[in-house]
């Protein structure tokens, strides 16, 4: 049987034995075991701020060559201005970066918006507006990148715990998008299996971003990790880890999946 103890100094029992090791805080288990994304071609929608430049940032490290879509230029090498709600936009952009790549190995789907309307307040423009960015988007570029996606090829789409377990009171635009981006999801797992592309989500907890803190405030913040099991807001770099491995190679067997990053939020 074998346990251990968490102390800077752990005793690992082994049989009868008792082994002293000494844990190295250092220790960056990515340079151990290689990069995990060496060589592919990465887009990354929304890369500019955010989660989405912690995962921009992230297959960077991991040996990704990253093109970032964003309404404004994000400081990175490859960086392109697009507005991903927008059909003819998308397949222009991406036809353009598929050519100079020649491939197109993950899609990141991030970019989103979280504009609180009540729905007496809410118009359609603002409906419209919302599903457009935060699910139409997944579409137009999901659909744009199959021409130079390949066998191995990952879409990863960045839903919210607001579409997968719960509601949250003036985000009826939102949570409706972001259950879509589950759907959809699903459906396209189905449908690009046979020519061995994996689609799976991720649902976001509280992730402290320039686009939250625009909307709350550090009481607003406090009262939420409160009800969050590790005690504790996630950062971009938290979705970066579950993104990078839903892109990399250590997924091939996962698809149509949503996984919750919450701290334990929604379990509680
Ligand atoms: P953020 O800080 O506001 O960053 C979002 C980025 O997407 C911004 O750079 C934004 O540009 C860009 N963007 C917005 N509309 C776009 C469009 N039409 N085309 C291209 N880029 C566009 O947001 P975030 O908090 O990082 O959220 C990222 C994703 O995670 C979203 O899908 C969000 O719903 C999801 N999420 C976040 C949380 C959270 O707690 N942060 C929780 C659950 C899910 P501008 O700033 O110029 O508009």
């Amino acid at each position: 049987m074998l346990f251990v103890k968490r102390n800077l100094f752990r005793d690992i029992h082994v049989g009868a034995e008792t082994v002293k090791f000494k844990l190295n805080s250092s220790l960056d288990l990515s340079e151990k075991r290689g990069k995990m994304l060496k060589g592919k071609i990465a887009i990354v929608t929304g890369g500019s701020k955010g989660i989405g430049k912690g995962i921009a940032d992230k297959l960077s490290k991991e040996g990704a060559k990253v093109i970032v879509l964003d309404l404004e230029k994000a400081k990175t090498k490859y960086s392109v201005i697009c507005d991903v709600s927008k059909f003819d936009e998308v397949q222009k952009v991406i036809l353009d970066i598929g050519k100079k790549f020649g491939r197109i190995d993950i899609l990141v789907n991030n970019a989103g918006i979280y504009p609180f309307q009540n729905l007496r307040e809410m118009n359609e423009k603002d409906w419209d507006r919302a599903i457009d960015i935060d699910l139409k988007s997944v579409f137009n570029c999901s659909k744009a990148v199959l021409g130079f996606m390949g066998k191995g090829g990952k879409i990863v789409n960045i839903s919210s715990i607001a579409g997968s377990r719960v509601g949250f009171s003036g985000l009826t635009h939102y949570c409706s998008a972001k259950a879509g981006i589950i759907g959809f999801t699903r459906a396209a797992a189905l449908e690009l299996a046979s020519k061995g592309i994996n689609v799976n989500a991720i649902a976001p907890g509280l992730i402290i971003t320039p686009g939250v803190l625009k909307g709350l405030d550090k009481k607003g913040i406090e009262g939420t990790i409160g009800m969050v099991p590790l005690k504790r807001a996630g950062q971009p770099e938290d979705i970066a880890n579950a993104a990078a491995f839903l892109a990399s190679s250590d997924a091939d067997y996962i698809t149509g999946e949503t996984i919750v990053v919450d701290g334990g939020w929604t379990t509680s």
